[in-house]
């Protein structure tokens, strides 16, 4: 494997440096007012980003991105995750990104029209609406929602929630039984359902760690209350709906993972220059501590192993496919989101009564991405999965 970032990413992770720290770093004392608020602020920063030529990178040329490949959207992403504001700015934000990729991959030409074009723009939102309060997320073939065809109309009735971003956005893609007959990982199908469509029904906003959210930054319950939808808004074939979520999901694991680690890259910073600076007495720097010492060693040695691993992933998918990186993509998945939360943890220790103010980004990370190791597959499925997979070669069944 190659250790170098790729020529085409160094030359962008310089300047998306500069400008996150330059430009989006000093609106983080405003996050407490929550991402309602800023909107007006973001919406300029991404009038800068497409200005400067930095849109979108992950996103194909002719959609108006940088088609970076994974690898190298990997070295940005990093830098993008150093601010909660980034990945948004550069419309490089979940759900859209995944969305966005579906609907390239998978969406006919009057789809990519209507949904694909103003969301690479940024001219709207989308969401995804899989989860579903009565049935185990951790299990995606096994829904209740169902999508009735009458015959030129899907009729989608369920209940979904942890709807990431549903508020403001213009569709969700929903995962729908069509199939009920069939095996299960063959009987659901992704139907683009516009939010204003009669029987969409935001139900409520669901607050994470007592934090209401809102737009971009929240999560939605959503009743489909009888949504009548044409079938031309089926995404793929009928039943695939399983095979194309499975597919979204690779890449999507590189991009969260690469963001945490620009996360654990600041809190790291700060976590340094909070120690380097607070004294215990005078002259007595907390950093003189043995404690404080021992964890940078260890946070600087996981973090970087982090992103070997996530480099790894993402290179053997760019050169081999996704089939062949199924192991390194639940290794990182369970990993980096482990030396997250164990990052941000000790970098809040080591601020002290700061660390769980919203003084600092710190505490807003926290909160926010406690879900890493729950989403995209809770850390049990995917120890599981890979320890039955490296079992197998020793007889296992
Ligand atoms: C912040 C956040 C954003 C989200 N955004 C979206 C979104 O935009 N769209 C969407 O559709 N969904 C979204 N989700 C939902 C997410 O996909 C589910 O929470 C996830 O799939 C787990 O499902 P569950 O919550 O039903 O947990 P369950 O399936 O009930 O599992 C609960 C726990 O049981 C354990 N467990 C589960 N399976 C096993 C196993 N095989 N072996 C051992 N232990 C196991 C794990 O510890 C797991 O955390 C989001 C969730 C969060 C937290």
């Amino acid at each position: 494997m190659d250790f170098h970032i790729p020529p085409r990413a160094a030359a962008l992770v310089g300047r998306i440096r500069a400008f996150v720290r330059e430009e989006l770093h000093p609106l983080e004392p405003e996050l407490a007012q929550g991402w309602g608020a800023l909107l007006p602020y973001l919406d300029e920063k991404r009038r800068t980003v497409k200005a400067l030529g930095l849109w979108a990178p992950w996103l194909e040329t002719e959609w108006g991105g940088l088609g970076l490949s994974l690898v190298e959207f990997a070295c940005v992403a990093e830098e993008l995750g150093r601010s909660p504001f980034a990945h948004y700015c550069f419309n490089c934000q979940a759900p859209d990104v995944g969305n966005m990729e579906v609907l390239a991959r998978h969406g006919t030409p009057e789809q990519k029209e209507r949904f694909l074009a103003p969301l690479a723009k940024g001219d709207i939102r989308s969401c995804f609406s899989m989860t579903e309060p009565g049935r185990a997320g951790s299990n995606p073939t096994w829904l209740d929602s169902r999508a009735v065809r009458e015959g030129e109309t899907y009729v989608v009735t369920g209940r979904k929630w942890f709807t990431s971003s549903a508020e403001g956005a213009a569709f969700a893609i929903v995962m729908a039984v069509t199939n009920p007959e069939e095996k299960p990982h063959l009987r659901a199908s992704m139907i683009i359902v516009p939010t204003d469509t009669k029987g969409f029904v935001h139900a409520r906003k669901i607050p994470v760690m007592g934090e209401p959210g809102s737009g971009w930054a929240s999560h939605s319950e959503i009743a489909y209350e009888s949504c009548r939808v044409p079938v031309t808004n089926r995404l793929g074939a009928e039943g695939a709906g399983f095979a194309i979520a499975q597919e979204r999901l690779g890449p999507g694991r590189i991009h969260h993972c690469m963001r945490w680690i620009g996360v654990c890259e600041r809190a790291f910073d700060l976590l340094c220059a909070r120690a380097a600076s607070r004294e215990l007495a005078p002259g007595e720097l907390l950093a003189g501590k043995d404690t404080i010492q021992a964890w940078v060693a260890e946070l600087r040695a996981e973090i970087d192993a982090a992103r070997l691993l996530v480099l790894r992933a993402a290179s053997r998918i760019d050169e081999k496919g996704q089939a062949d990186a199924r192991d390194d993509v639940s290794i990182i998945k369970f990993f980096v989101a482990n030396v997250l939360q164990k990052t941000l943890d000790r970098a809040i220790q080591v601020h002290g009564a700061l660390g769980v103010s919203d003084d600092t980004p710190l505490a807003w990370w926290y909160r926010h991405e406690r879900g890493a190791r729950i989403y995209d597959g809770p850390d049990e499925v995917h120890k599981a999965s890979l320890g039955k997979r490296i079992l197998k070669a020793y007889g296992v069944k």
